[in-house]
């Protein structure tokens, strides 16, 4: 494969000049490195794509690494789900699976070396006491009492401290830089903390543990990685992770290259936000396919190729904005659109008896797969005398220009026959209608040469006899507001909240075909959206749902306004 030599993004720029100026031997080595406190999410993918997507590009190597320098409860269910989603999506890290803990043993050495160097010290101050010390935005900083301990005795402390003889919390190691930088970063910062928790991989081997800011630059060094991708917010953290590894003389050093997070309309992104609404059973787990982890749009059926060209059309910049929902729908209904099934399946029934259709008659009807993808061929379903349409298709008392069916007017049914109304069925007790009488003209059905009679409404439609019972669920956005996790008010995000976020349907009817579904087969129930099976909660003779997206395409319309 040719390098491709163009820059897309401002990040393909930095690295063709690298390459021009041969700055690491022609080599490029990125890494996602997720932390393993929860599931991974859309914001992530984007991560992911630009990762994985920019090595591609330069013939390069992508590593996964769990960045799990911080330990925590129950990190193996995290770096389980991490994979499989990486891997859904679409990446492979090939022999490069790597845990920021198999370098706590290297770790530890940097920081010896870094106390010979007279670079680090062991301070005593107790957490409140270094926030007080550290001064602030407008103030510079004071030097700690223990800033000037000789190297023997930060090394012996420094060993006591990894051999447990000191209380959590009771002494750190700290980097010795300057307490009156006008970067808060660089006033001496943390880099070793005393604390013992066991750790899902190294179990009680450690009782202290390193800082994110002094290990991530040390395990991106000892994979050799050229640039270190990160989201914005670690900008002012860009010149502590030069600092370390200057500092320690080393050689091919990485570089931190910071890009702007993604954030979604209507959603959050926080993995503490998640976390809390999985916990609070606001939404059933991390799979809920109402969440914007990667899980959730899988089990709702949302490709990952629509999540790779949603992560490609969104770009990368250098200043946060957030991006509309509307688009990321966008993509999932652009990639669905050509490839999905279209079938017809009836959410609401009304009963229609079409009273000049033989009784026992059962045809065979042509319907076609998809339009837009002659390809995928046809399929035939049965029409029969007893009919079940959409509730919502029927008025009894109909504005001007409705163009569905009401008494004594005419509709199309989908490849099938123009029908009329005859007379409405009501139920005495209670007024609802019940059922429809209605007759067929025979010589309409699609396809045929008398066939072609136009009428205004063309209608979807399952054969009574032959309909299979499913359960479906519609889906709306968790938040009204556009910017939850923004939300003044004091419950926050939970004051937006949206009560109708999930909708249930547990009578609907679909054509018979449907009874062979699978989950990674993906459909467009005429008129209502694109569904696939909910591969969790249905089973054989259990049908359930999900829609992924409806068929209003809100995207196009806010593009085309802008015109
Ligand atoms: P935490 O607050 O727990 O650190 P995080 O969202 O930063 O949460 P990480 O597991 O540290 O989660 O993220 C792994 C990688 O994904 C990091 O490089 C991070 O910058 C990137 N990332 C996280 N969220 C987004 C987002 N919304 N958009 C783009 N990249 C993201
Ligand atoms: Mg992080």
């Amino acid at each position: 494969m040719a390098v491709n030599t163009g820059a897309a993004n401002f990040i393909h720029a930095i690295i063709n000049e690298d390459l021009e100026t041969g700055k690491y031997g022609g080599r490029v080595h990125t890494r996602f490195p997720p932390e393993p406190n929860g599931y991974l999410h859309i914001g992530h993918a984007k991560s992911i794509c630009l990762n994985f997507g920019t090595a591609a590009r330069y013939n390069g190597l992508c590593n996964l690494r769990f960045d799990d320098t911080n330990p925590t409860k129950e990190e193996v269910e995290f770096v389980e789900s991490i994979k499989a989603d990486v891997r859904w999506l679409g990446f492979d890290w090939e022999d490069r699976l790597y845990y920021a803990s198999d370098y706590f043993e290297q770790i530890y050495e940097f920081a010896v070396q870094l106390i010979k160097l007279g670079h680090a010290y062991v301070c005593d101050l107790s957490a409140e006491e270094i926030r007080e010390y550290r001064g602030t935005l407008t103030q510079p900083g004071r030097n700690s009492p223990y800033r000037d301990r000789s190297v023997e005795e930060n090394l012996d402390l420094f060993r006591r401290m990894r051999a447990g003889e000191f209380e959590d919390g009771s002494r750190v190691l700290r980097a010795k830089i300057d307490m009156t930088s006008p970067n808060l970063n660089m006033r001496d910062p943390v880099m070793y903390r005393i604390l013992r928790q066991t750790h899902h991989r190294t179990g009680d081997n450690w009782c202290i543990y390193p800082m994110y800011d002094f290990a991530h630059p040390l395990s991106d060094y000892l994979e050799g990685i050229t640039h270190s991708i990160c989201t914005l917010e670690f900008e002012d953290h860009r010149p502590l992770y030069d600092w370390y590894l200057e500092v320690l003389g080393l050689e091919n050093r990485p570089q931190q290259i910071e890009f702007a997070r993604l954030n979604l309309t209507h959603t959050v992104m926080s993995k503490r936000i998640l976390r809390q609404l999985v916990e609070e059973g606001i939404v059933n787990g991390w799979d809920d396919p109402r969440m914007p982890t990667i899980s959730g749009l899988r089990r709702r059926g949302v490709t990952p190729a629509a999540i790779r060209d949603f992560c490609d059309r969104i770009g990368v910049a250098k200043s946060n904005s957030t991006v509309d929902i509307g688009l990321l729908e966008h993509c999932i209904r652009e990639d669905l659109s050509k490839n999905a099934y279209r079938v017809m399946a009836v959410l609401r029934p009304l009963k229609v008896v079409i009273e000049n259709y033989p009784e026992d008659l059962v045809e065979e009807l042509d319907a076609e797969n998809n339009p837009e993808n002659p390809a995928m061929g046809s399929r035939k379903i049965p029409f029969s005398r007893v009919l079940y349409i959409e509730q919502e298709d029927f008025l009894e008392d109909p504005p001007k220009k409705y163009f569905r069916l009401s008494p004594g007017k005419e509709v199309r049914l989908k490849h099938a026959y123009i029908i009329r109304c005859e007379q409405v069925i009501k139920d005495e007790r209670t007024g609802d209608i019940v059922e429809l009488r209605c007759t067929y003209d025979p010589t309409t059905r699609s396809g045929l040469e008398s066939g072609n009679r136009k009428v205004k409404g063309t209608l979807h439609w399952v054969s009574a006899p032959h309909a299979i019972k499913a359960e479906v669920r519609l889906f709306d956005h968790l938040f009204l507001a556009r910017n939850p996790a923004e939300e003044k008010d004091e419950l926050g995000y939970r004051a937006v909240l949206n009560p109708n976020s999930m909708e249930v349907l547990t009578s609907c009817l679909v054509e018979p075909g449907l009874a062979a579904a699978t989950p990674d087969q993906r459909y467009q129930f005429l008129r209502q959206g694109y569904f696939a099976l909910d591969p969790e909660d249905s089973g054989p003779g259990n049908l359930v749902f999900n829609r992924i997206v409806s068929l209003r395409d809100s995207w196009a319309k806010i593009r085309n306004s802008g015109n």
